[in-house]
Order: structure tokens, then C-alpha cells, then sequence
């Protein structure tokens, strides 16, 4: 990392730094040069699944079935170097390999995890993963869509909301009320009665494509459903995976903005001297590094604590709220070093700052992480 005052790559093993240096030569070369294109119509190309499936990026912490079996702190480093260039491009890779590769993995029937996980680890099948509802965000226990049971079969009703990757996903990830408390289901998306629609006029994460999905009495199998898991704790599981994810991802996009900051300010010139060699400029610059130092230094804590098995869930909480939160506000404040042309796509500032407010709001708000640090502290659940 460049600027890495805490050198905090030197932490890393040389593996990890060889997946670094392959990511970020990848991200740099194949997605960098197309992203504000992307970005502006609000899509991605078809074939990036391949892509990435080629790379190992999908599902790449997880053993067997073709998956990389990489270290989390490898995924990390990954999701950092995506992230740099899009956070819609890391969201692509965490949503397929931590929400829906990482539920059917953890959570699966064998049968499931074989008729799956090595297509989608080669990005073959995308996957998307269905909580949240119009109605039911923050507080997913709220859900409306249930499944109940006719003979051995299953029949799904209701819809999900803000679901990325849903519209060319192969298979859904869904997860509905039932008789006997909320339960998973793997939902190919071919299957009569599930719909997709495209969410537009998003003006945040828009290199990434968001859906609604609608179930209308959609027959599964028996076999369809999560053998054994029930409650909210299957999802939430999926979710403290893709968190981590997220808590590298936005170094990566923090770092972008402070290079492009440096970069822009050493250039352009006002009142004859380099914006860079303004003392109020230079304030900027200094503590957006201490604030991306920082959070390398968090991202590099907990991938090492999930390495070594006893990440917990307000570790994880705790370095998304830290992270996110660092991140945009380096954004914010790397946008204005750039004046006006800092509201534009030749940039990437605003693109970030845009993108991170979907990733303060997304896999848990900012407020939901800080009720969980919050109730940890204090023994006292305040979200109700
Ligand atoms: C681009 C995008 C992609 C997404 N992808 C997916 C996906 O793939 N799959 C999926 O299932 N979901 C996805 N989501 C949904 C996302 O997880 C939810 O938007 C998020 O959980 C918040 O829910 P909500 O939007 O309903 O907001 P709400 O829950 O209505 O919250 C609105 C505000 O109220 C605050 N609030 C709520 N309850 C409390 C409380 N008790 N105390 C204090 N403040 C509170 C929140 O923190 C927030 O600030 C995505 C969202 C976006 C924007």
C-alpha cells in the first residue's frame, strides 16, 4: 500500500501479498479503465463472473468444491484491491462468495453445496441472497415472505428488496418465514414464479446492479430448504462474512481517494503554487492518511483474529462501523481537494463517496453496529 505509514502490508504473509499484487494488477488493468462507464449507465458488462471465477476471487476462503481455500486476510487484501477501484465490483464478489456461496457452503445439504459451489467458485452461476424486504431492513425477524409446505413440497410467497446481483443471478439464496421459524432456501431463479426487476434512478452504487425479486407461489422440493439451521442466525452468519469483506473493501476505496486527493492537489495550481502546498490542503491530506492507516491497521486485526477462529461478531461490527465510517469521510473530504472537477466521473472521489453511502447503509447501518458495539458494553439491547 502506498503511504503505508504503519506498514502494515509488512504483516502480511507472502502469499497474501502475491494475491495483492495479482488483484490489483488485475483491477487496475480490466476494471479501472471501464468502471466511470459502467458507473454512468448504471449496469455491469455480462462476463465478469468468469472473470473473477478465473482469478479464485469467488467464494475464495471457503475449502473444497473449487473454492481457493485462501486466508481471510487474503480475501481481504482481495476485497481491498477490488474495492480501490468500485465498491460495486467488491459487492459483486462478496454478495456471490460470502452471502450466497458462503450460506449454501455453511448451511447447505450436500447435495446443494455439489450442485453449486463449483460453478459458482468458477462464476459459471452467480448467486444473490434474499433478506431484506421493503418492510423488513433492520429488523429482518420482521419478514413477511413464508414458505409452507403442501405434500413434501415447498411453496414460496412474497418479495425481497435491494437485492444485488439479483436480475442475472442463477441461483437466490432466500430466506422466509415457516412454520417452524425462518428458514433458507436455495431458489433457482429459472424456477416459475420468481420474478426479478431492476431498481433504477439509484444514484449510489450504481456499477453494481440492485433488484427486487417477487416469489408468487413457487413450487421447491423438499430438499430445497436448509437442513438444519433456523432463525435469524443463518443469515446473520452469511452476513458477519461479507462484513469482514467489507471492512478491507473500504481501505481500498479510502486509499483511491487519498491518491487521487495527492495527486490532483500536486498538480493544479492556484495563486501561483500547488493546491498541495497549502497548509489548509496539507491538513487534509495528513489526516485523510492517518484515518487510512488506521483502518488498514483495524482490517489487518480482525483478518487476523478470523484466521485464527475467534473473530466475534462485535469485532465485526465494530471494524464496519470504524471503517465505513473513516472511508467516507476521507471521501467527503479528498472530493473537496478537488473543487469542482471532483463532482465529476473523470474522477473517482465522488463515485467513492457516492458508492459509500450504499456501504454505511448496507449489511447492517451504521446505527445497527453501533447498537450491537453498544449493547455489548452494556449488556442492554437498545434496537427495540
Ligand atoms: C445498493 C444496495 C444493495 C443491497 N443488497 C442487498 C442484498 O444483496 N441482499 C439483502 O438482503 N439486502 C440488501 N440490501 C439491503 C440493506 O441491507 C438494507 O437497506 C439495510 O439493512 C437497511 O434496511 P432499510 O433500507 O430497510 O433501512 P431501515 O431499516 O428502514 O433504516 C432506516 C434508518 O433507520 C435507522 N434505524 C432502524 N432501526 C433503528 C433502531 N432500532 N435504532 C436506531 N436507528 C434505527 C437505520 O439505522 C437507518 O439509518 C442492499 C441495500 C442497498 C442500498
Amino acid at each position: 500500500m502506498t503511504h503505508d505509514y504503519l506498514q502494515v502490508d509488512d504483516l502480511l504473509t507472502d502469499e497474501d501479498r502475491a494475491i495483492r499484487d495479482t488483484v490489483r494488477d488485475f483491477a487496475q488493468t480490466e476494471l479501472a479503465p471501464h468502471v466511470a462507464e459502467w458507473y454512468d449507465e448504471g449496469t455491469l458488462p455480462d462476463g465478469l463472473g468468469p472473470m473473477f471465477g478465473k482469478l479464485g476471487l469467488l467464494g475464495m476462503h471457503l475449502e473444497g468444491y473449487d473454492c481457493a481455500g485462501t486466508s481471510a486476510t487474503a480475501y481481504g487484501v482481495a476485497c481491498r484491491e477490488l474495492e480501490a477501484v468500485d465498491s460495486g465490483l467488491r459487492s459483486f464478489v462478496s454478495v456471490q462468495g460470502s452471502l450466497a456461496m458462503f450460506g449454501i457452503h455453511r448451511w447447505g445439504s450436500d447435495a446443494h453445496k455439489d450442485q453449486w459451489l463449483p460453478r459458482m467458485a468458477a462464476g459459471d452461476a452467480i448467486g444473490c441472497f434474499g433478506l431484506t424486504e421493503s418492510d423488513a431492513g433492520s429488523d429482518p425477524g420482521s419478514m413477511k415472505t413464508h414458505a409452507r409446505q403442501d405434500g413434501t413440497d415447498w411453496v414460496l410467497n412474497g418479495s425481497k428488496m435491494w437485492i444485488t446481483n439479483g436480475t442475472f443471478a442463477d441461483v437466490a439464496v432466500v430466506w422466509a418465514q415457516t412454520d417452524d421459524g425462518i428458514r433458507g432456501f436455495v431458489v433457482p431463479t429459472d424456477t416459475k414464479g420468481f420474478e426479478a426487476h431492476k431498481i433504477k434512478r439509484k444514484l449510489s452504487l450504481r456499477a453494481s446492479v440492485t433488484a427486487e425479486l417477487s416469489f408468487d407461489d413457487l413450487r421447491l422440493p423438499a430438499d430445497a430448504a436448509f437442513p438444519e439451521v433456523r432463525g435469524l442466525k443463518g443469515p446473520l452468519s452469511c452476513l458477519n462474512e461479507a462484513r469482514f469483506g467489507i471492512v478491507w473493501g473500504v481501505v481500498g476505496a479510502a486509499r483511491a481517494c487519498l491518491e487521487e486527493a495527492l495527486a490532483y492537489t500536486g498538480e493544479r495550481e492556484q495563486f501561483g503554487r500547488p493546491l498541495s502546498s497549502f497548509q489548509l490542503t496539507q491538513r487534509k491530506l495528513a489526516l485523510m492518511a492517518v484515518a487510512v492507516n488506521n483502518a488498514s491497521l483495524v482490517a489487518w486485526r480482525l483478518g487476523a483474529l478470523k484466521d485464527a477462529g475467534t473473530l466475534t461478531p462485535t469485532q465485526v461490527s465494530y471494524g464496519k462501523y470504524a471503517n465505513v465510517r473513516a472511508a467516507l469521510d476521507v471521501a467527503r473530504e479528498a472530493r473537496t481537494t478537488l473543487g469542482g472537477a471532483g463532482i465529476t466521473l473523470d474522477h473517482t472521489v465522488m463515485r467513492h463517496m457516492n458508492n459509500l453511502e450504499t456501504v454505511m447503509t448496507y449489511e447492517g447501518t451504521e446505527e445497527m453496529h453501533l447498537l450491537s458495539v453498544g449493547a455489548d458494553l452494556t449488556g442492554i439491547p437498545a434496537f427495540r
